[in-house]
């Protein structure tokens, strides 16, 4: 069953998204990808393990979110009616506890006791230690020591909820590097050991699992907006990092073929590579390729070498993006833009004065591409924003980019 989804150019066997997908590991690891498969699979089948799912989501996390409506935002800017799916006020601050939660509950229904994690911005760090912390499991976090500079507070929080991080000091001291190290401890205990991997990446069953758990989010969505509105939204625009709250928010609508799925990458400080992770701009962009384990486009120089990449927020500072997201921008079905790092700075003190609602830097990403578009758009459209997370994390970041000392409130250049 396994070994046929490295044909890669097979459309619609399990583990492939058309071309892309797959699984491009060492053989090392090919017998932990296949117990997982199927103890996903088993798991999925069971009422049981969605009843307890559906309870911890509730009771613990807080779902369903609210869908909220931005009217002082879409009045202000006289266009399309703004929404916002609020995952930001999810237990620990993002969208990422879906998927962390759904990946713990597996990981004991499987018997093992020691969970890894990678984390760039900290936030699934923090998300995994949480729930290791619940469900009684040995964590342990592996984060660039570059990050852990950038995202110290979000250190303290997973320490304080009993994980070990460990800083990975190789290449950029970044994300990338954490999930080489992170697969490396794997590949050595992987016996007892299971790696809650926290992005729509890497290779089957991961995409489609990681997808499963944040599907719920369009699930709700669509009962909302029907319930407030009596019809589909005509675009949903979310921040795409490694995708895995784009796809939550859109899977539910791909059938709709009127409803425009929208996603945002980081156009960081310019178009070259190096200066972004627009990883499907068309010019200085990516070119499909492998990188840790899956088949997608990869930010990469003409040799082949994956590209550095820059973005304000950490959470989007990636070289390639989860499979599916390829094979939707390949399709057409969805559209993929990009946000500056200037742009998505001026969305979150938008948001901030408009609404009372102070977005993670990367949700901001989805707010500047709604703000851009909404004008376009007539009073009778309906533009839905998923709010991956909340802009707490942001605070050291926005206190350096923004003057929050001066005296009086700050007005970047555009922002309302
Ligand atoms: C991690 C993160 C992202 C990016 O990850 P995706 O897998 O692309 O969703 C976006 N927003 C927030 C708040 C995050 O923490």
């Amino acid at each position: 069953m396994a070994t046929a989804t490295l044909n890669p150019t097979a459309t619609s066997i399990p583990g492939r998204f058309g071309a892309y997908g797959g699984r491009y590991v060492p053989e090392t690891l090919m017998a932990a990808l296949l117990e997982l498969d199927e103890a996903y699979a088993d798991a999925d089948a069971d009422p049981a393990f969605h009843a307890e799912l559906d309870e911890l989501l509730h009771h613990y996390c807080g779902r369903p979110t609210a869908l909220y409506y931005a009217k002082r935002l879409s009045e202000t800017l006289g266009g399309a009616k703004i929404y916002l799916k609020r995952e930001d006020l999810l237990h620990t601050g993002a969208h990422k506890i879906n998927n962390a939660l759904g990946q713990g509950l597996l990981a004991r229904r499987m018997g093992k006791k020691r969970i890894i994690a990678e984390t760039g911005a900290g936030q699934h760090g923090v998300a995994t230690a949480t729930v290791c912390a619940l469900l009684g499991l040995e964590c342990v976090i592996y984060m660039g020591e570059e990050d852990m500079r950038r995202q110290e507070l979000n250190v303290y929080r997973m320490r304080l909820l009993g994980a070990e991080v460990r800083g990975v000091n190789g290449g950029s001291a970044t994300l990338k590097d954490a999930i080489n190290e992170a697969m490396r401890d794997w590949v050595t205990n992987v016996r007892e050991t299971y790696y809650i991997l926290g992005s729509a990446l890497g290779s089957h069953p991961y995409p489609t699992m990681v997808r499963n758990f944040h599907r719920v989010i369009s699930l709700e969505s669509k009962q909302q907006i029907l319930e407030q509105e009596g019809r589909l939204p005509d675009a949903i625009v979310a921040c795409v990092g490694g995708g895995s709250n784009a796809i939550g928010a859109f899977y539910e609508y791909i059938p709709d073929a009127n409803v425009q799925l929208i996603g945002v990458e980081a156009g960081g400080r310019g178009t070259a590579l190096g200066e972004h992770a627009a990883r499907f701009q068309k010019v200085g962009g990516g070119v499909p390729g492998v990188l840790q384990g899956t088949y997608s486009y990869v930010l990469q120089d003409d040799a082949g070498q994956v590209a550095s990449t820059h973005s304000v927020s950490a959470g989007l500072d990636y070289a390639s993006v989860g499979p599916e997201h390829a094979m939707l921008h390949d399709s057409g079905r969805a559209t993929y833009v990009s946000c500056s790092d200037e742009d998505a700075l001026k969305a979150v003190v938008t948001l901030s004065r408009t609404e009372g609602i102070l977005p993670a830097i990367e949700s901001a990403h989805a707010v500047a591409e709604a703000v851009r578009l909404a004008p376009l758009m007539g009073k009778d459209k309906i533009i839905m924003v998923n709010l991956s997370g909340r802009g707490d994390k942001d605070m050291g970041i926005l206190a350096r980019e923004l003057d929050l000392k001066g005296a009086s409130p700050i007005t970047p250049k555009g922002s309302l």
